[in-house]
């Protein structure tokens, strides 16, 4: 394995630094204290990164982007989650869109990379999350040949700016995760129904729940094959696992920086906390964890990138990275002691931020399960 990160990637993350220190670094307490930002100044941050050359940047060369690698993304994402505003460069749709025939290139993953169009992926439903198999929202063919989608999903994200939802349904119920299969639907479909947002307990999260009443599609908005979306869904949950654990990086980084700052400067009986061994051991296992979730994050990536299998390496690595940030960003906040505890701190975002992650994108019960699996299958070199 070779770690070796080209400089012009490390070149990059140095550039990421620099515009989330100018323009997403002055806009943190607002962010902070009124719990995200509203739409407009997430488009005009969106706009200004585009701008300054942020876009696309995952995209292949030849789709108009700027094809870099899953390890040089690692790095994109270790800088830009310092920030707690969850902030994405554009132009990089979801892998599922990939899949898309000609027709649908021109109607659905080009505009998303060239800014005009936005997706969301529509997957969780209220008796389901973990499970495919379990999926109730129902695809009927019609004589005419159309699909009809009825059914209700539940915590989508970024609905509020889509255009677009990338939705899973069972075609065939008795075959399970085998008899689901995915649709490109408008939103601007009077069959789809923007229900209620979800209020949740992180800055800027607010999924809804939409649901598809008598939502008829035409036949060219199935994406991939009839009973196909499992493979789409594991492909995207793979590439979304990787990416995840990438964010944790950033999340601890700030967490510990922050911590690291405040315990120099807090005295408390005559000396700064940072003198006191328990806050030593606290910031010593944190940095360690840090390093070990980069080492893993890092395999995947590589695996990744060189065209190879990484579907256990992900989980390992999202499973590791997820519960390192939550341990990390909840000893950064004993840290820093009341401070930490109130909206004015970066660390309490960042500390229910790292929440989340425990949950989207197979929860750490399945992570669990399926490293289990390989490794009482004898191959997953333990
Ligand atoms: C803020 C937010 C944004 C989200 N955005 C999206 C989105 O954009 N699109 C989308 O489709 N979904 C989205 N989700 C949903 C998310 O992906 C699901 O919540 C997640 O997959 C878990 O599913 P669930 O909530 O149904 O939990 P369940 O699957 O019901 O699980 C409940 C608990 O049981 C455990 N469990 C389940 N099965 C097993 C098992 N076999 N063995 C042991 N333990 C088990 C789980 O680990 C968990 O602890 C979002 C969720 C949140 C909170």
């Amino acid at each position: 394995m070779d770690f070796e990160i080209p400089d012009e990637y490390r070149d990059f993350a140095s550039q990421v630094r620099l515009f989330r220190e100018r323009e997403l670094d002055p806009l943190e307490h607002d962010f902070l204290v009124n719990g995200g930002w509203p739409d407009d100044t997430r488009g005009a941050l969106e706009r200004r990164a585009r701008e300054l050359g942020f876009w696309a940047l995952d995209v292949p060369t030849d789709l108009g982007g700027q094809g870099i690698s899953e390890l040089g993304m690692v790095l994109v994402f270790e800088e830009l989650y310092q920030h707690p505003g969850m902030f994405h460069f554009g132009g990089s749709p979801e892998p599922s869109l990939y899949l898309c025939d000609d027709e649908q290139r021109k109607a659905y993953l080009l505009p998303v990379i060239e800014g005009t169009r936005r997706s969301c992926y529509a997957f969780t439903e209220p008796g389901t999350g973990s499970d495919l198999a379990g999926i109730r929202t129902k695809a009927e063919r019609l004589p005419d040949r159309r699909w009809r989608i009825t059914g209700t999903k539940t915590f989508i994200s970024d609905v509020s700016r889509a255009d677009f939802v990338i939705t899973f349904a069972t075609t065939d119920q008795k075959l399970g995760r085998k008899g689901v299969t995915c649709f490109l639907v408008d939103m601007s479909n009077p069959g789809v129904i923007k229900s209620r947002p979800i209020p949740t307990m992180g800055d800027n999260w607010e999924p809804y729940e939409l649901v598809f009443q008598d939502c008829v599609v035409e036949e060219d908005r199935l994406l991939g094959e009839v009973n196909g979306a499992w493979k789409i869904a594991e492909s995207q949950l793979v590439h979304g696992r990787l990416r995840i654990a990438a964010y944790q990086l950033g999340i601890a980084r700030r967490a510990i920086e922050t911590a690291v700052r405040w315990s120099k400067d807090r005295v408390t009986f005559g000396e700064p906390i940072a003198n006191r061994q328990a806050i030593q051991w606290m910031l010593a296992d944190s940095h360690v964890e840090l390093e070990a979730a980069r080492l893993l994050t890092y395999r995947a990536a590589w695996l990744a990138d060189k065209g190879r299998e990484c579907k256990h390496e992900a989980f390992v690595a999202k499973l590791y990275s997820t519960e390192m940030s939550q341990r990390v960003t909840d000893r950064c906040l004993q840290i820093l002691g009341g401070l930490g505890y109130t909206r004015e701190s970066v660390v309490q975002s960042l500390y229910r931020q790292a929440r989340l992650w425990r949950i989207g994108h197979g929860t750490s019960e399945i992570a669990r399960l399926m490293i289990a699996r390989k490794v009482l299958q004898g191959n997953g070199d333990a």
